[in-house]
């Protein structure tokens, strides 16, 4: 499974490249996904998604140049329940985890819970940080997007393809690949009437946009 991921996203997907800054977020590279990490006014570190398990001592090396360890995590927000975002959970005992509560049987299954479940809308607010979170169904059922800080963090909600066209994760890694698809689309309807607040968009599988056009002018996909 691993592999396949590997060898599908060398092929299809931008470069990852590793401490690129996104508003307040800096995309830490893992070994094929990222997590995301930024520090807010108050000094509370956030984290989004954990990453899988064997990659908890990158996210360490990279906190490390910030000054903190994994312990230091004091927000952590969960895209989806799939193994590479949230494997790594346990690393971060001290973290508050965020998500949407539709995704909390899939947790369950993998031994994890949240301690906050959101719904599609809420916005949390942590020091001078508001994180709205959007219900993107379909990769999984509580599949989740957050905007923060003028990021747009899409987690596997959508990717960015070499091609610089944005869309839907590949078929066979979403549980309802149609849905996937719908449901990415009405995230950019939902959010082009306020299409100035979003500056960036980021992938965990992918490098990240700092211009969404691309965003913005998503095709739907070919039937
Ligand atoms: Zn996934």
């Amino acid at each position: 499974m691993i592999l396949s991921f590997l060898l599908l996203f060398a092929c299809k997907v931008t470069g990852i490249e590793d401490g690129v800054r996104f508003g307040p977020l800096t995309q830490v590279k893992l070994t094929y996904t990222s997590v995301f990490v930024g520090e807010t006014g108050g000094g509370a570190l956030v984290l989004f998604d954990a990453g899988p398990q064997e990659d908890g001592a990158k996210v360490e090396k990279a906190l490390e140049p910030m000054g903190y360890t994994l312990a230091d995590v004091d927000h952590l927000f969960i895209t989806h329940a799939h193994e590479d975002h949230i494997g790594g959970l346990a690393a971060y005992p001290n973290a508050t985890r965020w998500g949407l509560g539709l995704e909390a049987p899939l947790l369950g299954q993998a031994g994890h819970s949240l301690d906050t479940p959101l719904e599609d809308g809420d916005v949390t607010t942590l020091d001078d940080w508001s994180v709205e979170v959007f219900s993107v169904p379909g990769h999984t059922p509580g599949n989740a997007a957050y905007l923060v800080g003028g990021v747009l963090v899409t987690g596997d909600s959508a990717m960015l393809f070499r091609d610089g066209a944005v869309g839907p994760p590949p078929e066979k890694y979403s549980e309802d690949p149609a849905q996937a698809a719908a449901s990415l689309l009405d995230l950019r309807d939902r959010l082009l009437p306020r299409a100035a607040e979003v500056e960036a968009v980021v992938f965990s599988h992918s490098g990240g946009l700092d211009d969404p056009t691309a965003f913005w002018e998503q095709a739907p996909a070919s039937p």
